[in-house]
């Protein structure tokens, strides 16, 4: 696992549904609104992101309320990235592209260039999956300083995920004053693509595989019996725990070797296996 917060065994995400209510009606395809379209993608997103075990809190309870900007970024306190989600507007119907903006400050540290780096990949995927080119950049305030004195940044976002040492991303889906582009994202099918695209690269990022765990899967800990512990007990002798019993029954020296893998693999020491500690140990 990469580009995790120290500490965290479970790589988490805050998605921020860029606007609420009807705001950012597309000038150009009727019906559309940027509000609507990136509520009903960051919902299709955290899915796709929970079915390949990453963790996921968002910025907001419903669709129809606002929030400030910073406190939105300032929401991921918790999270190892900060998502906001766009689509972008410009004055004519040119403009076409995927644009990624990330957070860089003048002491550039490691969160920066996280910011920078999943952005690049995030607008790369976007802009494939669109057909579209795509952009990444970086936009000082002309005035708001940070508090070493450097200009800040001109996303309120940006400036509350990196108070709170988040790298954060806007990733804008093309523009919604092109017809194009604006059609594409009306059609249901295609926030499903973008979903599942952007999922597998956030998970490819955490370095935690894209192989999907899409299906029920049993969660085992101490008193679990039968063939899944069995399963578990054979993957755990593969591991190296090569004095376990493969005899269905989750005991004492099950429970020690499965914490002693969860703590050796940097996930959380709970003696109970789940999503996660199922796809580290089957190297998914
Ligand atoms: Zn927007």
């Amino acid at each position: 696992m990469k580009n995790v917060k120290l500490g965290h065994s479970t790589p988490t995400v805050c998605l921020d549904a860029g606007h609420f209510g009807k705001y950012n009606p597309s000038p150009v395809v009727d019906g559309y609104y940027e509000a609507e379209m990136v509520w009903e993608l960051h919902l299709k997103l955290k899915s796709e992101l929970e079915k390949r075990g990453i963790r996921v809190v968002t910025t907001r309870e419903n669709q129809a309320t606002d929030r400030s900007l910073t406190s939105r970024g300032k929401a991921s306190v918790e999270a190892d990235l900060f998502l906001s989600l766009h689509s972008n507007a410009a004055a004519s119907q040119y403009p076409n592209w995927v644009v990624g903006m990330y957070f860089v400050d003048d002491d550039c540290g490691k969160i920066d260039e996280q910011s920078r780096e999943i952005a690049e990949i995030l607008s790369k995927k976007v802009a494939s999956l669109m057909g579209v080119g795509h952009q990444t950049y970086t936009r000082k305030s002309s005035k708001d300083r940070d508090r070493n004195g450097h200009l800040d940044d001109y996303y309120g976002v940006l400036r509350g995920a990196h108070s709170v040492g988040t790298p954060g991303v806007i990733l804008e889906h093309g523009f919604h004053t092109n017809t194009e582009n604006t059609r594409w994202l009306m059609i249901d099918e295609n926030l499903d693509k973008l979903a599942s695209g952007e999922a597998e690269t956030i998970a490819n990022w955490f370095g935690i595989g894209t192989k999907l765990l899409d299906f029920q899967i049993p969660v085992l800990k101490k008193g679990c019996r039968g063939c899944a512990v069995q399963g578990l007990q054979a993957l755990l002798r593969g591991h190296g725990y090569d004095q376990l019993a493969i005899d269905g029954s989750f005991g004492g020296a099950t429970d020690r070797a499965l914490r002693d893998y969860q703590a050796q693999n940097n996930l959380a020491v709970d003696g109970s296996c789940g999503r996660v500690t199922w796809s580290a140990l089957l190297g998914l």
